[in-house]
């Protein structure tokens, strides 16, 4: 429902919200598999997937029938006492990563400021000297000061600076700035292998073995943010899969919950020492209500098929996006990401492409550098495929009329 439509709820957040999100002039009601509805019953095909949360779609039976016995059951218990969930979902997590120590949260940034903190501990056992974080520029880790502290774009640290001292930013894919970087004090490597916010930029595979070799040589910890190219996103449950390197801490978060607000920090046993009793925790964190959700969540990410489903759609969809891109070179330039991650750069801003794909009833999300991205649903079959490339390519003939009146 367009503003007009609906002031009330729009007016109150106005007035007593936080103006921190510029949102869209849309109120959403209810998700039925790849499919949003708002408030006027008006549907959406929703290849945004609430940034990349919702990928067993919306409203997933069996989700929704986890979620409702347990919050008849238990919701929230504390860290004081055992629950059911936990162990099970840990082990779970465990064996598909070969990280054997988890501590669960809520959010992705949470996730990262546990990695840090563990990362920071490990270097202190070794010298008090040895605290820096190396990053990348153009990364995205979080909003909380220690994860904002480790990202590497300017427009979402400048309002808060000074932040956590000792934070070094090296380009993406350079091998001798990384090289440079990482020393002696360096106490973690935080890298997401494909940055999403940035605009949807993998790693290569080389940049990621020289970030190994070089945390193994500086016994530094490698942390692989995973929160958004993780879960299946990629076609594999982690993206490092496809490096087949591995990380000493991986945090994930988005899907993993299936929709509802879950996130890891998965370790190596010796990365995890410095946490010990009182170092670290969360009121809600491995909550029996989450833990459920990430149990079933889990399942259903590592049935048989599923993500073989996610490498076989993936290739379709960027089949068709280079179709797509073909028969409207003057709209997008380029495709990239893997998977069900892609990005598409644009040669028309991208968030009015986003606007012009929203009336048409296509969700998307605007990233880094010109970019639109698209992460559906990893449940989105051919159809939708179909039907989300004649919704682009109405939304591109849209630019390429008005730039022929303009022209003419
Ligand atoms: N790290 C990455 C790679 C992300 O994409 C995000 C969110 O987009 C975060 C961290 C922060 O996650 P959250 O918004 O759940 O705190």
């Amino acid at each position: 429902m367009e503003i007009a439509t609906a002031p009330s709820v729009v007016d109150l957040e106005k007035q007593y919200l936080l103006q921190n999100y510029a949102r869209y002039p849309v109120v959403l009601h209810r998700g039925k598999g790849c499919y949003v509805y708002d408030t006027a019953g008006k549907r959406y095909l929703d290849l945004l997937a609430g940034i990349g949360v919702n990928a067993l779609g919306h409203a997933h039976p069996r989700i929704t029938k986890v979620i409702r016995e347990q919050a008849g059951r238990l919701i929230h218990s504390s860290n004081l006492y055992y629950h059911e969930y936990t162990g099970p979902l840990a082990e779970r997590i465990s064996l598909a990563s070969q990280l054997p120590r988890i501590f669960f949260c809520n959010s992705g940034t949470e996730a990262n400021e546990a990695a840090l903190k563990m990362a920071k501990a490990h270097g202190r056992k070794i010298s008090p000297e040895k605290f820096e974080i190396v990053s990348l520029e153009n990364s995205f880790h979080g909003r909380t000061i220690g994860a904002l502290s480790v990202t590497g774009q300017e427009s979402y640290r400048r309002d808060f600076e000074p932040l956590v001292p000792g934070v070094r930013f090296v380009p993406r894919n350079d091998l001798a700035a990384l090289e440079q970087a990482v020393g002696d004090r360096t106490a973690g490597i935080i890298l997401e292998l494909v940055q999403g916010e940035g605009g949807i930029y993998p790693l290569t595979a080389a940049f990621v073995r020289k970030a190994r070799e070089l945390a193994d040589r500086y016994d530094a910890i490698l942390i692989f943010d995973e929160i958004q190219c993780g879960v299946g996103r990629t076609g594999k449950f982690f993206a490092y899969e496809w490096i087949g390197v591995q990380p000493d801490i991986m945090c994930v978060a988005k899907g993993i919950g299936g929709g509802f607000p879950l996130g890891a920090c998965l370790a190596t046993a010796e990365a995890a020492k410095g946490m010990t009793v009182g170092t670290h925790g969360s009121t809600y964190g491995g909550n029996p209500l989450g833990m459920a959700v990430g149990n079933a969540a889990i399942d259903l990410v590592l049935s048989p098929g599923f993500l073989e489903h996610v490498q076989a759609i993936g290739n379709y969809l960027r089949q068709q996006l280079a179709g797509l891109i073909a028969e409207h070179p003057s709209v997008f330039e380029e495709l990239r990401g893997q998977g069900l991650m892609l990005g598409l750069k644009m040669r028309v801003p991208n968030t009015e492409f986003v606007a012009g794909a929203r009336q048409h009833g296509l969700l998307i999300v605007g990233a880094g550098e010109n970019v639109v991205r698209l992460l559906p649903p990893l449940i989105v079959d051919e159809e939708q495929v179909r039907e989300a490339i004649a919704l682009l390519s109405a939304a591109a003939t849209d630019f390429e009329t008005e730039k022929k009146t303009v022209a003419a």
